[in-house]
Formats: structure tokens, sequence, C-alpha cells
């Protein structure tokens, strides 16, 4: 009986044998573009902050506010003693953003998206899903129990095979993408998804977690910034652009209505704190307010672009559509290398490896707060360690 742990050793060392080990780095700084890590001063390259917002001091006052008036928790779950005054305008402030009827907040994005799916497909419906989709897509669909079928990578010709193939032995089906990809960056071609869902009575939900902030003239999202205006579940997080912590599903009155009832993750969990909801409030509003941050991003993400063609040994993932940008410099072992040299001049931009990629990548994500200097400071260095 005391050997019934045993196993974890052996896979631990499985784990490290494959060169799949992780542990987390310890940041004791304030989320900036500079942040101190290991005893020194380091340049941010991977931080989900894109607009700077996570150490802005309108959130960190609203924060300290809604914690002196509501207290450190929410008490209980949304359902019993948990649904604050905060909540429902946090919930108000996401649809009037999202330009939707209604919206839901629930404690993650990956809570958002498992709970959405699970609610909406079950054992006799079929889910599209992207290949590349973060995990907790992947996860939501696990759990529903609908049939799943991973189309290639933003192929719409082969999600139209399957559609074709599978979608008249379903009852109802689920096309599921992120709209900016979390790895690479890329885009979703979410007209044409749109057109194909149209043809063939699908619903459509779209994770908005790197898009939000940062894509459409008010920093909506994809979805805004393409124009699209049919029905769609939209799910997103409080937790990157927006600088606080949290996640939401935005849709019709009814399909908001309906998951307060049916899904899962938001039903039987504590309603998000004071201090995470106020400062996604007064992010959403700083968002729409100060366009100023996403040109700010945009400039940032030409001079990198700029830089990056002058360097020949570098191939970028793809054609640099958003603030994240995946760089293939070479094998696990070489891109491992690459990183840790980074990391020697005074730059976090990690490696990001299998298993959460298919291939190794160094893995930079850009923020409206750096400047040009930080900037040249990063290809000066992808300079020299690749000569
Ligand atoms: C980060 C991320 C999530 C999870 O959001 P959290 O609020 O951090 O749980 C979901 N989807 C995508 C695409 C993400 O990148």
């Amino acid at each position: 009986m005391t050997h019934a742990y045993e196993w974890i050793d052996r896979s631990m060392q499985t784990i490290h044998q494959a060169h799949w080990y992780r542990s987390p780095q310890v940041v004791a700084s304030r989320a900036d573009d500079v942040v101190h890590m290991a005893g020194r001063d380091m340049l941010m390259f991977a931080s989900n902050n894109y607009l700077g917002l996570a150490g802005d001091r309108r959130l960190i006052d609203a924060a300290i506010a809604a914690t002196e008036t509501y207290g450190t928790g929410a008490t209980g779950s949304r359902l019993v003693s948990g649904h604050l005054a905060l909540h429902a305008q946090l919930e108000q402030a996401i649809a009037a953003f999202k330009q939707t009827e209604a919206a839901l907040v629930f404690s993650s994005g990956y809570l958002a998206n498992l709970g959405a799916i699970a609610a909406v497909v079950g054992a006799r419906d079929l889910i599209l899903s992207d290949t590349y989709n973060h995990a907790c897509l992947k996860q939501g669909a696990t759990l529903s129990g609908a049939k799943v079928i991973h189309y290639a990578h933003n192929d719409l010709e082969d999600l139209a095979t399957h559609l074709a193939q599978h979608r008249h032995l379903h009852r109802r089906c689920l096309i599921t993408t992120d709209t900016v990809f979390s790895m690479d960056g890329d885009v979703c071609p979410l007209l044409g998804i749109m057109d194909l869902a149209d043809r063939y009575n699908c619903m459509v939900l779209v994770d908005e977690a790197h898009g939000t902030g940062v894509f459409g003239d008010r920093g909506a999202g994809v979805v805004n910034a393409m124009g699209i205006h049919q029905p769609l579940i939209q799910v997103g997080t409080l937790s990157k652009a927006l600088g606080s912590l949290g996640g939401y599903v935005a849709g019709s009155a009814q399909l908001i209505d309906f998951l307060r009832n049916r899904a899962s993750t938001w039903i039987y969990t504590t309603g998000l704190s004071p201090a995470d909801t106020a400062a996604a409030l007064k992010a959403i509003e700083i968002v729409q307010k100060e366009p100023q941050r996403r040109e700010a991003l945009w400039n940032n993400l030409a001079i990198l672009k700029q830089g990056l063609g002058t360097i020949k040994a570098i191939a970028p993932n793809s054609d640099l559509a958003s603030q994240i940008i995946a760089l293939k410099v070479g094998d696990t072992e070489q891109t491992l290398k690459v990183a840790e040299y980074l990391k020697q001049q005074g730059i976090f931009a990690p490696a990001i490896r299998p298993p959460t990629v298919p291939t190794a990548r160094i893995r930079l994500t850009l923020m409206a707060t750096h400047t040009t200097a930080q900037i040249h400071t990063l290809l000066t260095c992808l300079k020299s360690c690749l000569a």
C-alpha cells in the first residue's frame, strides 16, 4: 500500500527523458515590460499583458476600491449568495463591448470554454475543432460527450469535407476555433467558417482570448473587426489584454440564460472576486477609450517585422498577423539554446516545444508599452545569437 504512489517517480523520469520537463519561473515585481526575475531585471517578451493594463494604476485603484466595498471574496456561487452588483455591471459592459445582447462571466477563460461547450452539445452531436485550438476547447469537447473531429489548421476545404461527410449523422453541430491562435499568432478564416456554418446549420464558438483588446477599432476583437453580425458564441478571457482574471461568454440573451441554467463550470463554482471584477470593468472602459494603446502595439509589430526581415536564419511561422510571433530557429535543442542565450542577455522569450506545439519555436509577444529601443535590443540579441 505504501507503494501506491511510486508510479509518479516513473512518470517523472519519462517526462525528463523526453525533454518535456517544465517548471515555473518566479516573477518578483509588478506586471510591466521589464520585470524582476531570477535576481535581475528582464525585458519581458512573453506576457499576455498586451496593452500594459495589468500594472495600470487605474485598474489597481478599482480593485482596491471594490475590495473595500465588497470584501475579498464573492462568498458563494452566483445562483446562491455570490451574485454582486459588480458582476451584473461587468456583464453589461462586456455585452456592450462585444455588441451582443448579453454576457456571462466565469472564473476563467478555461472554465468559460468548458462550460459553454459541454452545455450546448452532447452525445448526439458533432464538434468540428481546429487542430491548433487551445487545450480548453479540446477538453470542453471531450467533456461534452459529442463526437469530435479535428480539422486541419485554418483549412476551410478540410472543414467542408468533414461537414459533408458527417454533419447529417448528428443532431447539432458546433464548430470551434481560436480567432487568434495562441501559439502561432495567426488568425482564423472566420468569414469562410461562418459561410460553412450557415450552409450546414452549425453553431460556431470562437475563442477571442488573444483578439480582445487588440483587434477592431474599439478593441472588441476579431469578430467585430471582420464585421460579423450572425449569431455566434463568443468566448474570451479577462486575463490577457484586459489585465485581470476571469472569462466570459457573450451572445444572445437566450444563450446566456440557457448557460446560467446548464453550464456547470458557472453554476457550481464561486463568483469572481470583487477585485478581479472591478479591474476587468475598468479595463473594458480604458480599452475603448484609449485606441492609442492598440496603435502603439501595432506600430511595435511593424518595427519588429521590419527587423526580423533582415535576419536570414529566422523563419517566422506565419505572416505576423498579430502581437504573437512564433520564430522557428531550429530543432528543440537549438531553440532551447536560443532561449537560454536571450535569457542570459536579460530577455525573457521562452522556447515553446512539444507536446504543447508540434515543432519547437521561440514565442514572442509584444506589448503596447515596449519601446522601440527595447525591440531593437531584442533584434540585436537575436542577430548575434544566430550569427
Ligand atoms: C489563455 C487562453 C485561454 C484561457 O484563459 P484563462 O482566462 O487564462 O483561463 C483560453 N483560450 C485561449 C486561446 C487562451 O490563449
